[in-house]
């Protein structure tokens, strides 16, 4: 329940429409526990129905994606753009190909990609795309012929001005590669279509390393104003060893914190003393598991299972990079117990709203992925900027941008939070800061 009767007739309303869709109607419910705060302030928001239009997806677009597999069987899978807001420039996010794939989890991500677009201050609307499509296992031919069928149809709905789609879970360069290319042939046309491009087609250097180290940017940024200290000797745990797991343990070794745990989808590995993270990056570009060699490699114990993590090591930081509702509330009094006094998003969501509802209680700096994972669309559209100037930056001008980028983010959602009364609340002020961009450029352009 709300304090704002708008806010619950809202929820209510979508609730009714859209009930089944769990992940989706759980990223509203937390985004609207910081609306609360600003509904009654700003009657504009009621007046001319602005969260009844920005739960609510401009278009979505589901289609079927038939490919022929390696052993000459017809497969089908089904495939999704849901293009949630343009207010504040084209729709702009991920791809993911992942068995989990359905509408209501990509609703959830376009909602979120909305407001984390908004925060990085570039002119990049939300999106969000993909399949229930699973590349692992399947031959580069199988995930070509997989991508060229599913560009058949999505090439109609997207363009540099209209809708820029990129990597996430289960695409990467490599998909990126097939879906430009045969976009490129059906459309006759060059453009900046995609981001997460290689760079001898256009992609930005620093692209692939922007999420994990944007998100030690944040960190470092967090650690400076709330604790006056730096990264440096501090003890941080990560999740998952994909592309933003691997460059922010990177980044973090590069600037002198401890990587003391770590997971892949496997298991996990931990030592106090510190682990080996070259071997680690190493792994994670190869996009192996490294759990278990590791293990083996350096005569350490193997745990089964990435989730038991969070009970088990002693950490001051967590870094969640793996993907959605890793953490929930008893994982969070674990961490807490075991000395963890910040936790830092890289996923998208992977807290639930009781985890992070316990750590924002009981004094554990919280930081939501919307806010602390923006670096790596925030280099997105660093790479929409340098293909329509026919520029490339260098890697030290790209980073450069992209710290500033970060440290900004983290200056408006720590300034929106004071003002809001709640100085360690970052997921209400990155809410707030991310939405009052977003209802500007609606309240300008109208009922549309
Ligand atoms: N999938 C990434 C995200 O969740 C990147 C999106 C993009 O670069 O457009 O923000």
């Amino acid at each position: 329940m709300y304090k704002s009767e708008y806010l619950n007739r809202v929820l209510d309303e979508i609730k009714a429409k859209h009930g089944e869709q769990k992940e989706f109607i759980s990223a509203v419910e937390e985004f609207f526990d910081s609306m609360d705060y600003v509904v009654d302030k700003d009657p504009r928001i009621e007046k001319y129905s602005i969260l009844e239009r920005i739960v609510e997806p401009e278009r979505t677009v589901c289609f079927i994606v038939p490919w022929v597999d390696d052993n000459g069987k017809i497969r089908v899978n089904t495939g999704y753009r849901v293009q949630f807001n343009s207010a504040i420039g084209p729709y702009k996010g991920g791809m993911r190909f992942d068995k989990s794939v359905n509408l209501s989890i990509l609703k959830f991500l376009g909602f979120e990609q909305t407001f984390k677009n908004s925060l990085t201050g570039l002119p990049m609307g939300g999106g969000k795309g993909g399949a229930d499509f699973d590349p692992r296992g399947k031959s580069d031919g199988e995930v070509m012929r997989f991508c060229q069928s599913l560009m058949t149809e999505l090439f109609r709905h997207i363009g540099p001005n209209t809708d820029v789609p990129a990597g996430d879970l289960g695409v990467g360069a490599r998909e990126i590669g097939y879906m430009f290319g045969y976009y490129k042939k059906l459309r006759d046309e060059w453009s900046g279509t995609f981001t997460g491009k290689n760079f001898s087609y256009g992609g930005s250097l620093a692209r692939p390393e922007a999420t994990g180290y944007g998100l030690l940017y944040f960190v470092e940024e967090m650690l400076k104003t709330y604790k006056n200290t730096t990264i440096e000797g501090k003890k941080v745990i990560i999740s998952g060893s994909g592309k933003v797991g691997g460059m922010a343990a990177e980044k973090l070794n590069q600037l002198g914190g401890v990587l003391v745990g770590m997971s892949d989808i496997e298991g996990f590995v931990y030592d106090p003393k510190g682990l080996d993270v070259p071997y680690i990056v190493a792994k994670s570009k190869q996009k192996g598991m490294f759990s278990k060699d590791y293990a083996k490699d350096h005569n350490i114990e193997w745990h089964e299972g990435p989730h038991g993590m969070w009970g088990f090591a002693k950490c001051e930081i967590a870094l969640p990079c793996a993907t959605q509702g890793e953490i929930h509330e008893e994982d969070a009094k674990l961490l807490k117990q075991n000395g963890c006094y910040m936790l830092v998003e890289g996923a998208n969501m992977p807290c639930d709203v009781e985890a992070i509802r316990y750590f924002n209680e009981n004094g554990v700096l919280f930081a939501p992925g919307k806010a602390s994972n923006a670096g790596g669309v925030a280099v997105s559209g660093l790479e929409m900027s340098q293909n329509s100037l026919h520029l490339s930056w260098t890697f030290e001008e790209v980073d450069a941008r992209l710290k500033q980028i970060m440290k900004d983010i983290f200056k408006k959602c720590h300034e929106t939070a004071v003002k809001y009364g709640q100085p360690n609340n970052l997921a209400l002020g990155a809410n707030i800061a991310g939405f009052e961009k977003v209802l500007d450029a609606m309240l300008a352009q109208g009922v549309c």
